[in-house]
């Protein structure tokens, strides 16, 4: 039987202009899908509506074509797909290790403070403090009087107990970490604490999406910045308590500005309309960003 192709994919999400560093991330997808004769996917990672707007996605198609970057149609838009994340949802909360988690951004921010005042709080690998919260504890009558309410909430894992059925897992880096890990590497949810996985306003989150997505669109080779790569140990978790396969992961250099600092998406003058705009080339922007031409 012929081998399957690998399928790549990149997949922004529609809340700002696209800047150097998607370009890059775009076309590593793009070079390695067409090296391999494999397959190479767009997905827009659309679920927070309040910001993504459609100029952005118009931009993204734009932007990506200019760039010489061709993709399968249809493309995957997730704000389309909320019941597909719902179903995933509710396995997890048979499965108990799900809760539902009232307090407010400002009530987390000041349970952190008084954590802080005794000693100092764990922060996960992007800085933002563990959940702080005892939701977990809360005993089942009064969450879904609350529920009930109409109280808005978050869902958060409970980690502890997803990690034990979980078990030790690994994944395979074809690329590297921030601090050079690369190989087999061993995965630590347990960094991020009770993350959320969905929100009474947006029923999903980023990591239970896109893992999801990853496993129905086949994908065999995710390939995107090192800013991602630990977001990699909820991913490879989500996967083993779903029964999805595991994709293998390459994570890239990020792309920086003069001042050393990570691109973000409103700084103007990186980008991919602003430098168009300016008469740069396609053939400017891969070098710029230190790939080969086309
Ligand atoms: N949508 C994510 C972003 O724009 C990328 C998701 C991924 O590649 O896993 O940062």
């Amino acid at each position: 039987m012929p081998e399957a192709p690998p399928v790549f994919r990149f997949a922004p999400s529609p809340n700002g202009y696209l800047h150097l560093g998607h370009a890059l991330s775009a076309l590593l997808n793009f070079d390695a899908a067409r090296a391999g004769s494999g397959r190479f996917l767009l997905r827009i990672e659309d679920i927070d509506q309040t910001r993504c707007r459609p100029e952005y996605e118009r931009a993204i198609y734009e932007d990506l074509a200019w760039l010489g970057i061709v993709w399968e149609e249809p493309v995957r838009r997730q704000s389309m797909y909320m019941s597909d994340y719902g179903e995933a949802l509710r396995r997890l909360e048979q499965d108990g290790l799900l809760y539902p988690a009232f307090e407010t951004r400002a009530e987390i921010a000041s349970l952190v403070r008084r954590r802080e005042q005794v000693a100092p709080w764990p922060r996960d690998p992007d800085g933002a403090p563990l959940y702080p919260g005892e939701a977990r504890l809360r005993p089942a009558a009064e969450r879904d009087a609350m529920i009930a309410s109409g109280a808005p909430y978050a869902l958060r894992l409970d980690m502890a107990a997803a990690q034990a059925r979980s078990g030790s897992l690994t994944w395979r880096e074809d690329g590297a970490g921030p601090d050079g890990e690369t190989g087999r590497v061993l995965a630590e949810p347990e960094q991020w604490g009770d993350v959320i996985l969905a929100r009474k306003e947006v029923p999903t989150s980023y990591h239970l999406s896109v893992v999801l997505d990853d496993a129905l669109q086949g994908v065999t080779h995710v390939v995107r910045g090192q800013d991602l790569f630990w977001s990699t140990s909820v991913h490879r978790l989500l996967q083993t308590l779903l029964e999805l396969p595991a994709p293998i992961y390459c994570h890239h250099r990020l792309v920086r500005d003069d001042a050393g600092q990570k691109l973000s998406k409103s700084t103007k003058a990186t980008s991919i309309r602003e430098l168009r705009a300016a008469g740069v080339t396609a053939d400017d922007i891969r070098r710029k960003v230190g790939l080969p031409l086309a």
